[in-house]
């Protein structure tokens, strides 16, 4: 078999590359996943997980997601699981009809010898070799670990009641007791799910290792509302701007609503971007019984041994597991090079919108030189500590595409770009004075974030 490109992994990051790809350049496109289906880890997730970021800005370029209404709270709607299936059901059918790409699921991709790629059909165990005209492109570096697909680092007793989130539903009793492990997005939609599901807060105990930051997710809202996130983002530069060191800056975005924290009383130092609303970080302030006590080391049937001490478990007390990682750490490399591909986060946030643009950018040619230097790899934070990088990237990199006519119209005009909608809305006031209050500030913002970059982040632990 031959093709242009080989596109290794088909969540929404290869998805979004090869139809962005194929929406630009005429060439013929392998994508391979060892999943039944396309859609990634998506695929595997808990049965009441849905996105945390509005449908409106995620997914593929070419096809939307969702019908932009309006949730309870006022915000854009979030896709559930099986909202998410049946959108890349309809990307996989779509692409398929193209007539340029080959959908290659329930296969492996087992390497590469002298030059062609080997892949293996899970079902029949027959292998293919595929020679790549072009360029292989490895859409699984930042493969996300999700409960479905993760085994616990800490030893668990025989015997020991501990239940992966997506088991909830089946456990879920009168009397029982609930001790969630994780501190980051999973555990948060454990505690949620439980309070929406009529267990009592003193019902759940919380084994938080670190504390976590949060963003308000009334500041990422696309269209009508870019408003709000527009102003957010100017505040985010201008608290860079200002801010004489790191505590100073966290300081003026815990003052602006930026950055959220359950317990303001407890310092934090995780963050992975996650987003919580109004009503969910009141309901999980209800939660006062918070474990800090470090990492679990073990779980016994009666007790749960963790790094600075133990706490006894007794009968009724059912454990669930959110220690995934989820988002991958790996770190930066090169995106475009030398007939390879290695698909990244660039403006951060946004892991479809990236996928889109380096498709883009691969589809209209240019130099890896070129287009390195409009994609620089901005890894997903771990610890609060990688915001200074994170954002100075972004606003770098977007400086970059502003100054390419065609990339900041194609930029402006993708549905996947959160901002999208900033240009119609730009004579209205609030976004007019938004865009001027970052203008006026991120030049500085960036030479001061540079200065204030850490030693290497402590480690993702959840
Ligand atoms: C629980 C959770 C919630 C999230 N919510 C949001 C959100 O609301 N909004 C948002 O923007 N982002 C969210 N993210 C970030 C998320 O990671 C991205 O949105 C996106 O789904 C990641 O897709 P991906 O294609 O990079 O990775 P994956 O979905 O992990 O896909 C990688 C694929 O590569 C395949 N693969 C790996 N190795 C091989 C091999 N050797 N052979 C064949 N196939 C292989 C895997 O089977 C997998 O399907 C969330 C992440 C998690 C974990």
């Amino acid at each position: 078999m031959e093709t242009d490109y080989l596109v290794v992994g088909a969540g929404a990051s290869g998805l979004a590359f090869a139809d962005a790809l194929i929406a630009g350049a005429d060439v013929e496109v392998t994508l391979v996943d060892r999943r039944p289906a396309v859609g990634g880890h998506w695929r595997d997730a808990y049965p009441f997980v849905r996105l945390h970021t509005p449908s409106a800005y995620y997914g593929v370029d070419s096809i939307p997601l969702g019908e932009d209404r309006l949730d309870v709270e006022g915000f854009y709607e979030r896709a559930s699981g099986p909202e998410l299936h049946r959108y890349f059901d309809a990307v996989a059918a779509q692409l398929d009809a193209s007539g340029r790409v080959r959908l290659l699921t329930g296969h492996d991709h087992l390497g590469v010898e002298a030059g062609v790629h080997l892949v293996r059909d899970r079902r029949t165990g027959i292998d293919q070799r595929i020679a790549v005209r072009r360029k292989v492109v490895d859409a699984r570096y930042l493969e996300a670990s999700v409960p479905a697909t993760h085994s616990p680092t800490f030893d668990v007793a025989p015997g020991a009641p501990l239940i992966g989130i997506h088991k909830l539903p089946d456990v879920v009793r009168p009397g029982a007791v609930y001790s969630v492990i994780g501190a980051g997005k999973t555990a948060v939609d454990a505690c949620t799910w439980l309070l929406g599901h009529d267990v009592a807060p003193d019902h759940i105990r919380w084994i938080r290792p670190r504390d976590a930051w949060f963003h308000d997710r009334r500041e990422f809202q696309p269209l009508d509302q870019v408003g709000a996130t527009m102003a957010g983002i100017a505040l985010d530069a201008e608290a860079a701007a200002q801010a004489g060191d790191l505590d100073d800056l966290l300081g003026r975005l815990e003052d602006g609503g930026r950055l959220l924290r359950i317990d303001p009383s407890a310092p934090a130092s995780m963050y992975r971007a996650a987003m919580l609303s109004g009503a969910e970080l009141e309901a999980l302030r209800e939660i006062d019984h918070v474990v800090r006590l470090g990492r679990v080391r073990r779980i016994e049937a009666d007790r749960v041994l963790l790094e600075r001490g133990q706490v006894a478990a007794g009968t009724s007390v059912i454990h669930v597991d959110c220690t995934a990682r989820g988002l991958n750490d790996a770190p930066a490399q090169p995106i475009f090079q030398p007939c390879r591909v290695v698909l990244q986060q660039v403006r951060h946030n946004s892991p479809t919108f990236n996928a889109a643009l380096i498709g883009h950018l691969e589809a209209r040619g240019g130099t890896d030189a070129d287009n390195n230097r409009l994609c620089p790899p901005n890894p997903y934070p771990r610890s609060i500590l990688d915001w200074p990088r994170m954002c100075a990237t972004t606003w770098r990199a977007e400086r970059g595409w502003a100054a390419d006519r065609e990339l900041s119209a194609w930029v402006a005009g993708t549905r996947l770009n959160l901002l999208a909608a900033v240009r119609d809305r730009a004579a209205g006031p609030p976004v007019r004075e938004a865009v001027a209050r970052f203008v006026a500030h991120v030049g500085a913002a960036v030479e001061h974030l540079d200065r204030m970059q850490p030693p290497p982040s402590e480690g993702g632990d959840r």
